[in-house]
């Protein structure tokens, strides 16, 4: 197995899941059968328990790990599924030596960052190595090269390289050149900074990754290569992507990424084939059409709390040859002017995620605006409790109704919490997490576009759809279309005398692909194309 390591140095925010996203897609279209990973240093378990303000949006696999969102780019970008292992945290490392000291597996010594963290930390590339199959590992370290707690990380990765042989792992580390605008020059320095840095522990990268808003001159590409000791052409300027972040394989392929990588691990295939890379990003980047989505959030203002709706919507536009026009609407706003005001203008409402009170109403309004006047809706989690909460209290009557999550003494707890779940005190990974198997209706919108009866999909939520509701739901015209093997989760609600109103309670954001866009995501866009016409 080869190894590859991407660290990031200089800032934060570089681009370098995307980095290593794109350089998974080259090799796996080498033929190789790759993995990614990503260590993160915070001292949280996992980023569930933290605000998208915080972290942007939580990625939720198959297995119900709750991670980082650059796993998101991970799956998108190459075609491996990943599971909890995939993702390490400081917070877990600490939880399993900290288990193992009381356990007494250290007996007689003292605990300490090196050996006993560093140990930790290379034992899970092993594990994963020895459990999922691939013939590269890549593995992308969060934070910046400087940080306190990456320090333990970038140890383990030097001990890991001499005990597996220099010859099969590689170093890439991505660093900021910044344009100064006033001397009209590119600064190399910070970089040479960082590499420094890394070079203090024992890390020489092999390939350093610059980003940079002005091509990269041959000046400054000399400089870095000779202060860093890396050969020229392994300096890979990484610019600004004007069209699509699905372009970035393409991109690295031109600054032969791949081919310099293959040739430090000596691995010899054939160039990668990326046709039908090509192709997908010509239909993004090229569409006939264009439609206007809005998405109603809280979150709205930040790009990477809804991340995976975002790339959804992407790779649904594409399939319909539109470009999705994303309005992002903060749903407080909504509860100020109206619905009318912000959502005149656009063919189709989307609801996605959320947890807590705040905004809530205003999403309502959302829905009621959709469904009277048959523009296109998609209510995702906490989107199809908000269409359920509306349609109780606007269709049915039902006065006050709600969910127990925002009003606990509502007459009508439309969407409640099961009696399992009542018992939850702790908050972290305890919600309903992970792919359960949904069974659909024949004859339903969602089985159209899936073609099939029993779907997979991930979850991540508390609340249910409250069952002693659905007779009075179905008569006025809410049908619940899809519902767990065992009939007692509602799973899909759709609306049938509507252009497209369907809303589920799990995340099919999850499991979309550029090269395979999701069924739902698909028909909504085409609903709004239609729409639009
Ligand atoms: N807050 C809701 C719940 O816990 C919805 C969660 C979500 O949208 N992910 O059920």
């Amino acid at each position: 197995m080869k190894y590859i390591f991407v660290t990031g140095g200089v800032v934060s925010s570089l681009g370098k899941g995307l980095a290593a996203a794109a350089l998974g897609t080259l090799l796996e279209q080498r033929g190789f059968s790759v993995l990614m990973q990503k260590f993160d240093p915070y001292l949280n378990v996992d980023p569930g328990t933290m605000s998208p303000f915080q972290h942007g949006e939580v990625y939720v696999l198959d297995d119900g790990a709750e991670t980082d969102l650059d796993l998101g780019h991970y799956e998108r970008f190459t075609s491996g599924k990943l599971s909890q292992l995939n993702n390490l945290t400081s917070g877990q490392v600490y939880e399993n030596v900290i288990a193992r000291e009381r356990r007494g597996d250290y007996l007689g010594s003292t605990v300490q960052v090196i050996p006993h963290v560093t140990d930790e930390i290379k034992a899970r590339i092993h594990e994963v190595s020895k459990k999922m199959n691939a013939d590269i590992l890549i593995t992308e370290i969060g934070g910046t090269t400087g940080d306190i707690e990456g320090l333990p990380f970038l140890e383990a990765l030097r001990q890991f390289k001499d005990e597996v042989g220099h010859e099969n792992v590689a170093f890439l580390h991505v660093t900021l050149v910044p344009f100064i605008k006033a001397a009209e020059e590119l600064k190399t320095k910070p970089t040479q900074q960082s590499v420094a840095k890394l070079r203090e522990i024992g890390i020489a990268p092999d390939v350093i990754i610059c980003r940079a808003e002005q091509p990269v001159d041959d000046d400054s590409r000399n400089k870095i290569a000779m202060f860093c000791n890396v050969a020229r052409e392994a300096v890979v300027p990484f610019l600004d992507i004007k069209g699509t972040i699905y372009e970035a394989p393409l991109k690295m392929f031109e600054q032969k990424l791949d081919r310099i990588v293959c040739e430090r691990l000596g691995l010899e295939t054939d160039p990668p084939d990326l046709l039908e890379w090509r192709n997908m990003v010509d239909r993004i980047v090229n569409p006939t059409h264009v439609v206007k989505v809005a998405v109603v959030g809280k979150y709205i203002e930040l790009m990477d709390a809804y991340k995976s709706i975002y790339e959804s919507l992407t790779h649904a536009g594409a399939a319909n040859d539109t470009h999705v026009e994303v309005l992002r609407v903060d749903s407080s706003h909504i509860e100020k002017q109206g619905a009318e005001a912000l959502l005149g203008e656009v063919d189709a409402v989307l609801i996605p995620g959320g947890f807590g009170e705040r905004g809530v109403e205003g999403k309502v309004q959302a829905a009621r605006y959709a469904r009277e006047n048959g523009m296109p809706y998609f209510g995702i989690c906490l989107g199809m409790q908000i269409a359920t909460i509306e349609f109780a209290r606007n269709v049915c009557g039902l006065d006050n109704a709600n969910s127990t999550e925002f009003d606990e003494e509502t007459p009508h707890p439309v969407i409640c919490l099961l009696e399992d779940q009542k018992e939850v005190t702790e908050k972290g990974a305890s919600m309903r997490l992970g792919t359960y198997v949904t069974h659909l209706e024949e004859g339903s919108h969602s089985f159209d576009l899936y073609q099939k009866k029993v779907i997979n999909e991930r979850h991540r939520h508390r609340f249910e759809f409250n069952q002693n509701y659905r007779e009075q739901f179905e008569k006025a015209g809410l049908k619940l279309v899809g519902s767990s093997p065992d009939g007692l989760l509602g799973e899909i609600v759709e609306i049938p005398d509507h252009p497209f109103f369907v809303a589920v309670q799990f995340h099919p954001e999850f499991q979309s692909k550029p090269t395979a866009p999701h069924p739902l995501f698909k028909g909504f866009v085409a609903a709004a194309l239609e729409r639009r016409k």
